[in-house]
């Protein structure tokens, strides 16, 4: 099948995938005080040279964790705790509400810490409520946590005047960019964030790598795991060397190329809307007027559940609505929801994202099987036409 569903995953580079057989063939711990243990810390350190410079850190502002989610956590735990142990008195948290639910699950339980925890809407665009983010920040807030770019509609979140906004009052500001950093640039000295997550395997990395920004300049976050004093016990536990230097190499690739990425991406995109609008598939594009990640296109399918659609293509090609982990559950998607869409609507509109690995013809191809299906779920056969 055409392999469209690239918010959920992206393949593997073969130059990542070389990299990590690489490191494997390397027996040894990076802690390890020989030569080959100094070979796996030098991975990891160039590695963590990598990330950094793909969205403008410091090395050592780098933590690396199993993933987004990971990093997620250990940001907002681990400054909710910060500040309770240095005597911080701020006490809100101040989150959109299409987060990821790897933001929108810890901060939960914040709540039952004492937490105040302050959920802003987006708009039908897509971008969150820019009035309301602006009316919910006070001296109170300890942290803001925004999104780079939403993982079911690609629109693009307006980092740097959150940061604007936070900093007036002396908030911290988290944004999840797992589905930004390597598809566009990003520099977070420039922007002014002070914590960043990172994913590896949704930027032609492995799966079960990802990173924390943490700024020299911020608070520093509590561990959420305790152990060795690995990454200086903020995140310890061995590092798992072969994926590090995957994800190491991921970021070298996305540096390198994402001009020609992106390009790609909205020229694939463009072509497949082309097609589908010649074809009459009366589709309407949810994001029309925000921008978004380059190759990226959220859809509604008026009269049809999304959900059905995508099962009955799923031979030809591969799509799905929502995020992943709400994938098989009647449960209207959280971010549709939280940008004012009711249960019906939510339901009939799926993403599209076309990867640097996509090529002209999945385009088209698959903008042809789609409004195919389309036509056969709006009037099954045997059923005359309205
Ligand atoms: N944040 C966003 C926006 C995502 O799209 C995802 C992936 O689904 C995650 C966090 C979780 O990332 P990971 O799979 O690396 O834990």
């Amino acid at each position: 099948p055409i392999y469209l569903d690239n918010f959920s995953t992206t393949p593997i580079a073969p130059e990542v995938a070389k990299a990590i057989i690489d490191a494997w063939s390397l027996p040894s711990n990076a802690s390890s005080p020989h030569t080959m243990g100094a070979r796996a810390e030098a991975i990891v350190a160039e590695a963590r040279g990598d990330v950094a410079n793909l969205i403008g850190a410091a090395p050592s502002e780098i933590v690396f964790t199993s993933g987004a989610t990971e990093a997620n956590n250990l940001i907002l735990l681990g400054v909710a705790e910060a500040a309770v142990v240095a005597g911080i008195n701020r006490r809100k948290i101040v989150l959109s509400s299409i987060e990821h639910k790897s933001v929108l699950v810890p901060a939960g339980t914040l709540e039952d810490r004492g937490f105040e925890v302050i959920l802003v809407p987006a708009h039908d665009t897509g971008v969150i409520d820019m009035r309301a983010l602006a009316a919910a920040v006070d001296d109170r807030t300890l942290l803001v946590s925004v999104m780079g770019a939403n993982n079911e509609t690609g629109a693009l979140q307006p980092i740097r005047e959150i940061v604007a906004i936070a900093s007036k009052v002396g908030a911290y500001v988290h944004s999840d960019c797992a589905q930004l950093v390597g598809k566009l640039p990003i520099d977070v000295l420039d922007l002014g964030i002070d914590y960043l997550s990172i994913s590896g395997h949704k930027m032609y990395g492995p799966m079960g790598i990802g990173a924390a920004f943490i700024s020299a300049s911020a608070l520093k976050p509590k561990a959420i795991a305790f152990g060795g004093g690995q990454q200086a016990g903020v995140r310890p536990g061995t590092e798992p060397v072969p994926i590090i230097a995957g994800l190491g190499t991921a970021a070298r690739l996305a540096g390198s190329r994402m001009e020609l990425d992106a390009a790609h991406g909205t020229l694939l995109r463009n072509m497949f809307l082309d097609e589908l609008s010649s074809l009459n598939s009366d589709v309407e594009i949810i994001t029309q007027n925000s921008e978004t990640l380059p190759g990226t296109v959220c859809l509604k399918v008026n009269g049809i559940i999304a959900d059905d659609l995508i099962e009955s293509v799923q031979r030809q090609m591969s799509i799905s609505t929502g995020s992943a982990c709400n994938s098989g559950q009647v449960i209207p998607s959280h971010v549709l929801m939280g940008m004012g869409f009711g249960q019906v609507v939510a339901r009939s509109i799926f993403r599209i994202y076309f990867s640097r690995y996509n090529s002209k013809q999945d385009a088209i191809e698959s903008a042809f099987i789609l409004a195919k299906a389309i036509g056969h779920l709006r009037h099954p056969a045997g059923q005359p036409r309205q």
